[in-house]
């Protein structure tokens, strides 16, 4: 269940403070200024949210990012019901990065291939030329 605006939650710096959900984050501002030295952790849904390590539960029950990610997964789940669970993604930010190295790195080259298989040979351009003719595919037994 997800707590209402008006429901009273804990403080998650002194449990004796109860406040309102909707006004948890005014009294955040204020509260969290008598503990400076709280541990800091990034917010699990986007990395730009860097959130005082006690105030995490809070956070992840109003970063608007989960509800983000609540709505794909409904809209998914909705559709065809996922056999696999799904994983969580990394953060937006890196993974458009990520494709693009998959996109490069997975890509045939084989101008780069033919190179390499040459280099490999060794010998001269004759010699290469003769094993490739015996050897069309290119495909070098181990010996
Ligand atoms: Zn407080
Ligand atoms: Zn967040």
């Amino acid at each position: 269940m997800e707590p209402q605006p008006h429901d009273m939650i804990s403080c998650p710096y002194n449990k004796a403070h109860q406040v309102e959900h909707y006004r948890m984050h005014i009294h955040l501002q204020k509260c969290r200024k008598q503990y400076p030295n709280s541990g800091k952790i990034n917010c699990p849904f986007d990395a730009t949210h860097i959130v005082n390590e006690v105030e995490i539960n809070y956070h992840i029950s109003v970063c608007p990012k989960r509800d983000m990610l609540d709505t794909q997964m409904y809209a998914m789940d909705d559709d065809h019901r996922p056999v696999v669970p799904i994983v969580q993604q990394p953060a937006p930010e890196s993974s458009d990065d990520w494709e693009n190295d998959a996109h490069t790195s997975f890509k045939p080259d084989p101008a780069r291939k033919a190179h390499v298989i040459q280099k490999i040979r060794g010998g001269t351009p004759s010699e290469r030329k003769k094993a490739r003719s015996e050897n069309p595919t290119g495909y070098r037994p181990l010996q």
